[in-house]
């Protein structure tokens, strides 16, 4: 998502280096090229207007920087006015100080409402609370069936219309779940609402009939950022209709230009707060504006790899790996650390996706794209094909041991001799960064 804008935004930046200071009529061309890039890319006009001006203004009246050279200090002002557009610093949810926190989700049909109400069931429980899952949407044949799976997947309770008892009165449903999660103490209360495929009025008094019964401490609205510029209409439709707290994107994982679910935060003034990027239940994370805006402007979005990092890696493990690294020039690391390391890097996701993170990874798009996952389980079938004593030490992996390894994982000679050669420059790099040889993470690209 984004790569469309990504791209147009950091070719407009490559024009700017190397200039001494920028002259109006280079803000001019930068701000023109901002433009269409965001236009391109389905951002709506009026918030791109307010873009293009607050840029041409803090360009123009140059907080001259000392640090900063004019490309630089452009990026720095589009990625401030990209992070202001997402809604500025991020908001999280607000817990209730008497549970149940009550959280209610509205949006259109297909928007994703069912699958986030897992999603956020499991992100809760990660954060030590006990959810109740609630099925309103006794609209859609199946919902309350989608939901049950969704809860039983994401291990949380649901609480469903008895079959004849309540069917068809989503309020009842709505407002007993509230008495049974205070019974039962459930700490928040998930409320999933019947969205159509269209905004209607009747669709606005029962998410506004169900808002009045559960009084929700928030109340998020639910928006397929690949819609397009419906997304806006969309989200202004229920913030008069329904009202709501915060936004939450989902399938940014699409190839969709995206830009209208940029301006929803914008147009509503209310932030984006989550945001769901895939089908499965752990897609999806609390959004932070300054990450997304960095990932925008091919910063890369180190916070969030590094959290993936923490979550992968249990921490005496990573201490371990490091003592291994800074001694000895590192000769302790053995090709099974190297394999449990790829392992633990596989748990935080696709490489594709992690790789995504770093600075410049759009100037990498194309390999990333060709990127094979599977080649994981190649090195792994490498590693497994060699003797103990060879993974210990991998400098007495000779000639005809190098054969033999091919043959017992049926791979070529050649991708063995390549593994051997990357995994004695990846403990060369590694090593040098755990004795704080590398300082940091060398210059920015495109800065
Ligand atoms: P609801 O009608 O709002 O409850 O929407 P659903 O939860 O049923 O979702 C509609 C469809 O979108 C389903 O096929 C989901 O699997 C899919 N979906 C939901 N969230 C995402 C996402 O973040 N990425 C992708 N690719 N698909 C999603």
């Amino acid at each position: 998502m984004f790569a469309t804008l990504s791209d147009r935004l950091t070719a407009t930046f490559k024009n700017l280096r190397g200039k001494g200071r920028l002259s109006d009529e280079d803000i001019d061309a930068t701000a023109r090229e901002i433009r269409v890039a965001l236009l391109e890319a389905d951002v709506a006009l009026p918030v791109v207007k307010d873009f293009i001006a607050a840029v041409k203004e803090r360009a123009r009246g140059a907080e001259v920087s000392q640090a900063l050279n004019p490309a630089q200090q452009v990026i720095q002002i589009v990625n401030d006015e990209l992070v202001r557009i997402l809604g500025g610093e991020t908001r999280r949810l607000r817990f209730a100080k008497q549970p149940p926190t009550v959280i209610m989700l509205a949006g259109l049909q297909g928007a994703g409402k069912t699958t986030l109400a897992g999603k956020l069931a499991m992100w809760l429980k990660s954060q030590g609370k006990q959810p109740l899952l609630v099925a309103a949407d006794l609209q859609r044949p199946n919902a309350v069936t989608q939901l049950q799976v969704v809860g039983e997947r994401a291990g949380v309770a649901v609480w469903a219309p008895e079959p004849g008892n309540g069917v068809g009165d989503p309020v009842a449903v709505a407002r007993s779940s509230i008495e049974h999660a205070t019974s039962k103490l459930y700490d928040v209360v998930v409320v999933d609402t019947a969205g159509r495929l269209g905004v209607d009025e009747e669709m606005m008094r029962q998410a506004a009939d169900i808002r009045d019964a559960v009084k929700p401490d928030e109340t998020l609205f639910v928006v397929d950022a690949m819609i397009g510029q419906d997304a806006v209409t969309t989200a202004t439709a229920f913030l008069e209709g329904v009202g709501f707290d915060g936004v939450v994107l989902t399938k940014l994982d699409g190839d969709a230009r995206g830009g209208a679910a940029l301006s929803v935060a914008s147009v509503t003034g209310r932030p984006v707060m989550f945001a769901s990027a895939g089908e499965k239940l752990t897609d999806f994370d609390v959004f932070h504006p300054e990450r997304m805006a960095s990932r925008i402007l091919d910063l890369g979005d180190m916070l969030t790899l590094i959290e993936q990092a923490q979550k992968a890696f249990d921490a005496d493990q990573a201490e371990e790996m490091a003592r291994k690294l800074s001694a000895k020039g590192g000769k302790d690391f053995t090709f099974d650390d190297f394999l449990q390391q790829m392992q633990a890097i596989k748990k935080m996701g696709s490489f594709k996706s992690l790789l995504g993170m770093l600075p410049g990874a759009g100037q990498m798009r194309e390999a990333l794209e060709s990127f094979d996952e599977r080649e994981l389980d190649r090195v792994q079938a490498i590693v497994h094909s060699m003797t103990p004593a060879e993974r210990d030490n991998p400098k007495i992996i000779n000639g005809s041991r190098r054969a033999r390894i091919a043959r017992g994982s049926g791979r070529q000679v050649s991708e063995v001799n390549q593994l051997i050669e990357r995994f004695f420059m990846a403990r060369e790099m590694m090593s040098q960064a755990a004795r704080g040889k590398l300082g940091g993470l060398g210059n920015m690209p495109g800065m």
